[in-house]
């Protein structure tokens, strides 16, 4: 992946309370809230974390995002109470290229952007108080930028005992671009310039300068920070592990003797589907490259709100067999998910 990162000061502020991180395939920005020095240390802290608990070679990605952003959040608030930074927090946008598809992890008004063919696409939805608005339809989007409470979040890292982030997967494609950035860009620059700028005829570092320089040329009335990164190649999804591969194989042969198909379309498993818990009809298995499973439906249980042993059991796709016991499972997960909540 080639990748570059880019931060500013702006024009008005006196500090930068942005971070960035730009270790391929890994991506994250980090824009700090809080006055003082708090600002610039949550948003630092935030960096940190994700660094340190996020190996996006490692598997797993959406685990490991949901661990990164509950370290930051309790790393931040133990430095707010030492510190008496009572205001101190961070947006926090982080995004990792796991084989097929990009995972983001997402708190707060930074956002993740996909440009594919010249079309620029908003990954994330802000956290904010206009983004709230926009989604409801009681706002424009074109009116977003000018609103007069536009800098107002409604989520961030080191703000409350807990964290959510939001947490999904999209697919990838060789030369996409994957931008990154904080509000002090986006309150600048609209889509239709940030897609232009951006464009991918400019390497990477070269679209990240014209961006900073398109929002100080609008003002630079806030800090400015730019991550941008290309996918090269796709790594296909690797098949799964050997033992139910084996497993699966014999199964195919007692499969082949009769009632096959009733029985696999009365098989169930989970897995993750847009950063919710999905229904699969099958085995999860693909012996041969003969598929086994097909997707069934989304449920409404967000992953975020799971603990973290369920998530990354999800990531291994859980087997839970037929209908009865898929029924018992999607409970217990819902009444997980609510008490969590
Ligand atoms: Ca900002």
């Amino acid at each position: 992946m080639q990748s570059a990162g880019l931060t500013d000061i702006g024009r008005v502020r006196t500090e930068n309370e942005d971070a960035f991180l730009v270790e391929a395939p890994l991506l994250a920005v980090a824009d700090g809230m809080g006055g003082h020095a708090g600002g610039a240390q949550a948003a630092r802290t935030a960096i940190a974390a994700i660094r340190a608990h996020i190996n996006p070679e490692g598997g797993r990605p959406a685990s490991a995002i949901k661990r990164a952003f509950t370290r930051a959040n309790r790393t931040i608030r133990e430095i707010r109470t030492a510190e008496g930074y009572e205001h101190m927090g961070t947006t926090l946008t982080v995004a990792a290229v796991h084989n097929d598809v990009v995972w983001v992890g997402h708190v707060g008004d930074s956002r993740a952007y996909l440009l594919r063919d010249g079309q620029l696409t908003q990954l994330t939805d802000d956290h904010s108080l206009v983004g709230e608005l926009v989604r409801r339809g009681q706002l424009a989007p074109d009116k977003a930028r000018t609103h007069p409470k536009r800098n107002v979040i409604t989520k961030a890292v080191g703000s409350d005992a807990s964290v959510r982030p939001d947490i999904f997967s999209h697919e990838i494609r060789p030369d996409d671009r994957l931008i990154l950035c904080s509000d002090g860009l986006t309150g600048a620059v609209d889509d239709r310039q940030l897609a232009e700028l951006a464009s991918t005829k400019r390497t990477p570092k070269a679209a990240a300068s014209k961006l900073v320089a398109a929002a100080n040329q609008a003002g630079g009335t806030d800090n400015i920070t730019v991550v941008i990164g290309d996918i090269e190649t796709v790594k296909p999804r690797p098949r799964s592990n050997a033992a139910l591969f084996v497993a699966a194989g014999v199964l195919l042969v007692a499969l082949a003797i009769g009632g096959a198909y009733y029985w696999l379309d009365n098989t169930y498993y989970l897995t993750i589907s847009q950063g919710r818990v999905a229904v699969n009809r099958g085995l999860p298995a693909e012996p041969f490259g003969l598929r086994l499973g097909r997707f069934d439906r989304r449920t409404s249980i967000d992953i975020k709100n799971l603990p973290d042993y369920y998530v990354s059991r999800l990531e291994q796709e859980i087997a839970v067999g037929n209908a009865k016991r898929l029924k018992d499972v999607l409970a217990d997960l819902a009444g997980l998910a609510e008490r969590e909540k």
